[in-house]
C-alpha cells in the first residue's frame, strides 16, 4: 500500500480562497474587515521571519493588519498598556504576541493580559476551557491543532468511534487536539489516548490507532511497524537534522524532518502527511480563520 498524501500547502490554499471571500462578502454587507494586530518585542530572527509570514497572509486574506514592533527594552507594564489599548480597539479582533518575550517580561501574565475574546491563538485559560468544555463553548481553537483535525475533516477520514492515539502532552498541540478529537461533533467523536514521556509501551498504543498523531519533536521516533496498516497519520514534528543549499535560491536552508519514519510508514499507512508541507502550512492559516470568526462574533454572525 501507498499511502494517500495529505498536503497541509494544497488545503492551505483552499482555505485562504475560503476566507479571502467570505472577507470580501462581509465587507460589502457590513463594512467590516477582520484586524489582527502582531507585537514583536525585539529583533529575534526567527520571531521576524514569522511574523512577516503572518502579516503576509493577514494581508493576501485582505484583513486589516497592523504589526506593532517593540524594542527588546520595553518594560512589562509599557506592553501591557500596549494590550490593553488593542483590547480597548474596536477595530482590532485578534491580538498575537509573538514569543518568545525578553527575560525580564513574564509571558504567561501577559498572554493573560490579552482579551480572551480577541486571543485568536486560543492559548488564554478562559480559552483553554472553552475548548474544554466544546461545542458552541469553542471560540478559538488553538491554531495548529485545529489545522490538524481541518487536514483529517478535509482528507475524508472517519474520525466517529475511531481509536486516535496522540503522541505528546504539550499545551499547544497534544493536549488541545486530544480534547478537541474526544469531543462530540464532526471531524471528532474519536476514543482517545495519550501518550507521554512515561508511557510504558508506546508501540502497543501506536500499533491500536486508526488515527495516529504525533507532536514529539524527536525525529523518526514513530517506527513504521507501530502503524496500523490503512491508518491515517498526522505527523506534527518539524525537527531540524541538518543544512542544505537551496535548488531554488542557492541559500543555506534546514533540513526538516518529522517524527514519522516517514519512507517507511508512506507503505503502510492510508494516509500520511509529509514533512514539510503537511501540518507545517496549517497553523497561520487556521489563525487567519480564527480572526475572521472573531469579527464575525461581533458582528453577530458567527
Ligand atoms: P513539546 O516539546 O512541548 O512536547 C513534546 C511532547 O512529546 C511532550 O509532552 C513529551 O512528553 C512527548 N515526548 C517527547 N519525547 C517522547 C518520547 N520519546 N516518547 C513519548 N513521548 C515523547 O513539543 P510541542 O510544542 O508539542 O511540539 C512537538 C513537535 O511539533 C515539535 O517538533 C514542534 O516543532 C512541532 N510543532 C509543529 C507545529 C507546526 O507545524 N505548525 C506547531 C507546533 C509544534
Amino acid at each position: 500500500m501507498t499511502a494517500k498524501l495529505i498536503k497541509g500547502s494544497e488545503i492551505r490554499e483552499q482555505i485562504l480562497a475560503e476566507i479571502k471571500e467570505e472577507v470580501q462578502k462581509i465587507k460589502k454587507s457590513h463594512g467590516k474587515v477582520p484586524g489582527l494586530v502582531t507585537i514583536l518585542v525585539g529583533q529575534n530572527p526567527a520571531s521576524i521571519s514569522y511574523v512577516t509570514l503572518k502579516v503576509k497572509t493577514a494581508e493576501e486574506c485582505g484583513f486589516k493588519e497592523v504589526q506593532d514592533n517593540q524594542p527588546e527594552t520595553i518594560s512589562e507594564a509599557d506592553l501591557l498598556a500596549l494590550i490593553d489599548k488593542y483590547n480597548r480597539d474596536d477595530s482590532i479582533h485578534g491580538i498575537l504576541v509573538q514569543l518568545p518575550l525578553p527575560k525580564h517580561i513574564n509571558e504567561k501574565k501577559v498572554l493573560n493580559a490579552i482579551d480572551p475574546d480577541k486571543d485568536v491563538d486560543g492559548f488564554h485559560p478562559v480559552n483553554v476551557g472553552r475548548l474544554m468544555i466544546g461545542g458552541s463553548e469553542v471560540k478559538f481553537p488553538p491554531c495548529t491543532p485545529a489545522g490538524i483535525q481541518e487536514l483529517i475533516v478535509r482528507a475524508g477520514v472517519e474520525t466517529k468511534g475511531a481509536e486516535v492515539v496522540v503522541v505528546g502532552r504539550s499545551n499547544i498541540v497534544g493536549k488541545p487536539i486530544a480534547m478537541m478529537m474526544v469531543q462530540k461533533g464532526v471531524g471528532a467523536n474519536s476514543t482517545v489516548t495519550i501518550v507521554h514521556t512515561a508511557t510504558k509501551d508506546l508501540a502497543y498504543h501506536c500499533k491500536r490507532a486508526d488515527i495516529l498523531i504525533v507532536a514529539a519533536g524527536v525525529p523518526g521516533l514513530v517506527k513504521p511497524e507501530w502503524i496500523k496498516p490503512g491508518a491515517c497519520v498526522i505527523d506534527v514534528g518539524v525537527n531540524r537534522v541538518g543544512e542544505k543549499i537551496s535548488e531554488k535560491t542557492g541559500k543555506k536552508v534546514a533540513i526538516l524532518r518529522g517524527d514519522v519514519d516517514f519512507d517507511e510508514a508512506v507503505k503502510v499507512a492510508g494516509y500520511i502527511t509529509p514533512v514539510p508541507g503537511g501540518v507545517g502550512p496549517m497553523t497561520i492559516t487556521m489563525l487567519m480563520k480564527n480572526a475572521l470568526k472573531s469579527l464575525k462574533f461581533t458582528l453577530g454572525i458567527a
